[in-house]
């Protein structure tokens, strides 16, 4: 069976004056129909430019894609025409952002900017687009959605623009949405209340959603997978309840400790992990996380590690997984 999605081992630099930064260095994941992973890390470990690449938004240069692809039901989308791909988003992927107003036009009313966006991809003339424009109303959850359906952009909310970013990005169907840090610009309330949209929204339409954020704390609800991120490289990749209840590289431990509960009556504090990421002009010949890692082996100074299977379907580049690494890992108190 074809995959919905599958990135295989991409790798993207961007050219600046100082030299090459090796923004992903050799990403490889999949998603099926209906499915929701989470991408997580902090800035600048590549999620984002992984998102970019794959809705071919990266400007040329300073972009440049050093190799693999973006297969999307086995179509290389790296291989396409601006043309093809302006075709393709919205339509078959679409994208929301952190900032609604980037995307909106502040010129245009809402509802005509849904109507439009349905107007070019799918084939209905313009009373038709109203409709299905004003059922995305709905659908988001506007109060009202004829008088919505005309007022501008500034005349709403950050919450309510980011549900009309959604029910823009949704009204032609993608199969696949993709959320980078949506909801980062939202006071919490209002966070919660859009993730839970995108949550209903999921099953209702069985949309695949990839959502990007810099914050484990809200991905349990919604997705069923995690992706954690570090320069460049997914680190670790499993289950909900592997990646918070079984963690296994040291990388996600601190993004745990850094978690903000939302559930708890008390205030926690962030844990921020001590040290900053490497360099990725000079990215380092062993683990990228080294010179952060309590943890660190000899191994890790002068090899990068593999991906160790930790449990069915999750996965660790840790050398502390390597079965060798037994006495290490008792030390570190990992179980057996
Ligand atoms: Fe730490 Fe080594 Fe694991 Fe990297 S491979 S996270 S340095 S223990
Ligand atoms: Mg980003």
């Amino acid at each position: 069976m074809t995959r919905l999605l599958e990135v295989k081992d991409l790798k993207v630099s961007f050219l600046i004056p100082a030299g090459e930064v090796q923004a992903v260095r050799g990403v490889t994941f999949s998603l099926d129909k209906g499915e929701s992973v989470a991408i997580v890390g902090e800035s600048g470990c590549g999620k984002s430019v992984t998102a970019h690449t794959i809705m071919r938004l990266l400007q040329s240069p300073p972009a440049v894609i050093r190799g693999g692809s973006v297969l999307l039901e086995g179509r290389n989308l790296l291989d396409l025409t601006e043309k093809e791909m302006q075709k393709l988003r919205g339509n078959e992927i679409g994208m929301i952002f952190q900032d609604p107003m980037t995307s909106l036009n502040p010129t245009m009313k809402i509802g005509k900017q849904i109507a439009e966006g349905v107007k070019l991809h799918m084939d209905v003339n313009t009373e038709e687009a109203k409709k299905r424009a004003l059922d995305m109303e709905n659908l988001v959850g506007f109060p009202n959605p004829e008088r919505r359906y005309n007022q501008y952009p500034h005349e709403f909310s950050g919450g309510m623009r980011q549900r009309a970013m959604i029910a823009m990005s949704l009204a032609c169907e993608p199969k696949i949405l993709i959320a980078d840090e949506p909801t980062t610009a939202l006071d919490v309330t209002i966070q919660a209340q859009i993730l839970e949209l995108m949550k209903d929204i999921q099953k209702r339409l069985d949309t695949a959603i990839i959502l990007i954020t810099h914050d484990l704390g809200i991905v349990a609800d919604v997705c069923h997978r995690v992706m954690v991120m570090y320069a460049g490289k997914i680190v670790e990749s499993g289950s909900i309840d592997d990646i918070y209840h079984h963690p296994q590289h040291p990388y996600t431990w601190g993004l745990l400790k850094s978690v903000p509960r939302l559930d708890s009556q008390e205030k926690h504090r962030l844990v921020p992990i001590p040290g900053q990421p490497p360099d990725l002009i000079k990215p380092p010949v062993g683990c990228a996380f080294m010179p952060r890692c309590k943890y660190a082996l000899k191994v890790c100074v002068e090899h990068d590690p593999p991906h160790f299977q930790a449990a069915d379907g999750h996965q660790a580049a840790c050398w502390l997984l390597h079965p060798d690494a037994q006495a290490a890992r008792e030390a570190v108190g990992l179980e057996a």
